[in-house]
């Protein structure tokens, strides 16, 4: 693999700058308290549940290409492990802060209670720009961050997975540095691998494929054919590009999409195939064009479907009032504030939560997982088919749940996703409800 083809598969979740207005750990901590009053859960379980059971500050230090020494900062988050081990991906990106990976890790506690994967959440981050770095800066740094880390993670303990600008080349270079550690061969170690090292058929779509299911459940439930639909998608990477492929081979009309630099939208639709194959390493489509609009600019634009598939804090309460679309599909973590997401309700618009639509990673994931330790691989049909199933379900369960409380689908998605590791916890002893 080269360094150029590193790069344009770098792009997973993310393509544009982070811009969380709103601290995404107080966001977290802000919606769990809301979902845990709706349960009439005590006090113990918020105290339990706002921060994460462990969090680790590692620094690495890396020799980089001009011969200089630089220290990398990195971080693991692990929220809660009463339901088994913890599974979260690992990010690069200049804007980690420990915060962001505590509410993260939180997330992921949530989407796996309600897709009921036998995990806990967790994450990880490293401070670094994979933009500016070379191939061999990368492998130096994952697998510095593995030897940083390599005791609290393990197939049986923590299983990290790729996240924004990570991918299937960096989990390899982190399981050969695992292997080496633990002198055995452990590919349930870490998911989003190579096929050739123990990769799952379909994983590397799973996210993308997750939201186009719920897409698909919101089309029959909102009687708007996706052929129908007018969607725009902010985000050009490993989920935003898939899923733009998906909706156009579907007859959809994709009428905006945006990367790091800009947006651009035609109210016909845009030429997909021409983008996907046009884009640069990096995914970035918009300078191809005159007419660009900001990223800002593009999600205020008019459209049937808005899906925010790049960064957090995108629809804040400053923005909630100028979105005009009728759905918000949320494919990256954490764009919609919950301030928006009330906003928005009062204007009839419906958010599908992240913890719910791009749950088909974390979902794959333990496929692969499951893969791994059964040592027998599944094919690419059956992987979709479990997906889907799970997406399904979790979908109907949700949706009930917010109808049943009178609540938005994001406190019904938090409530779904609280119950299974506050049992877990009372049961364990470690909160007394
Ligand atoms: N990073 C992805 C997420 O945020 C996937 C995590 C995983 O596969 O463990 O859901």
């Amino acid at each position: 693999m080269t360094v150029q083809s590193l790069e344009k598969n770098n792009q997973s979740h993310v393509s544009v700058e982070t811009d969380f207005l709103e601290n995404p750990l107080t966001e977290f901590q802000s919606v769990l308290k809301e979902a845990l009053d709706v349960l009439h859960y005590p006090d113990e379980v918020f105290e339990m549940l706002k921060e994460p059971i462990r969090f680790f500050e590692v620094r690495i230090s890396v020799r980089m290409d001009n011969g200089k020494t630089k220290i990398f900062k990195g971080y693991r988050s692990q929220h809660n492990d009463s339901t088994g081990p913890t599974k979260g991906g690992i990010r690069f990106h200049p804007d980690v802060t420990p915060d962001e990976v505590k509410a993260l890790s939180g997330w992921m506690s949530l989407k796996c209670g309600i897709t009921g994967l036998p995990y806990g959440g967790a994450k990880g981050g490293i401070v670094c720009d994979p933009r500016k770095m070379s191939f061999r800066e990368l492998e130096l740094l994952s697998r510095g961050y593995v030897r940083a880390v390599s005791q609290i993670v393990g197939p049986t303990k923590d299983i990290p997975a790729p996240d924004m600008y990570t991918n299937s080349q960096i989990m390899a270079w982190m399981l050969d540095e695992y292997d080496h550690i633990r002198e055995f061969d452990s590919p349930s170690f870490i998911t989003g691998k190579p096929l050739s090292l123990g990769g799952s058929q379909g994983r590397e779509t799973a996210t993308s494929k997750g939201v186009l299911y719920t897409l698909q459940l919101i089309s029959e439930l909102k009687k708007l054919p996706i052929k129908d639909m007018r969607i725009i998608i902010q985000g050009f990477g490993n989920v935003g590009s898939f899923l733009a492929m998906y909706l156009y081979e579907m007859g959809a009309k994709v009428v905006g999409v945006s990367d790091v630099i800009g947006g651009i939208y035609d109210s016909e639709g845009l030429d997909i195939p021409y983008l996907l194959e046009n884009r640069d390493s990096f995914g970035v489509v918009s300078n191809l064009f005159d007419n660009t609009l900001s990223n800002q600019e593009l999600i205020e634009k008019e459209c049937d479907v808005l899906i925010p598939a790049a960064i957090g804090g995108q629809i804040t309460k400053r923005n909630a009032d100028r979105i005009k679309c009728k759905i918000v599909v949320e494919a990256a973590n954490g764009p919609t504030t919950k301030e928006a997401v009330k906003i928005l309700k009062e204007r009839d618009i419906l958010v599908v939560p992240d913890i719910l639509a791009n749950s088909g990673g974390v979902i794959v994931s333990y496929f692969e997982w499951c893969q791994n330790n059964q040592g027998y691989y599944w094919t690419e049909k059956e992987v979709d088919e479990r997906l889907k199933d799970k997406i399904t379900a979790s979908f109907l369960k949700v949706y009930q749940t917010s109808k049943k409380h009178g609540v938005d689908m994001k406190v019904a998605a938090y409530i779904e996703g609280i119950k299974r590791v506050t049992e877990a916890s009372r049961l364990r002893g470690w909160i007394n409800i």
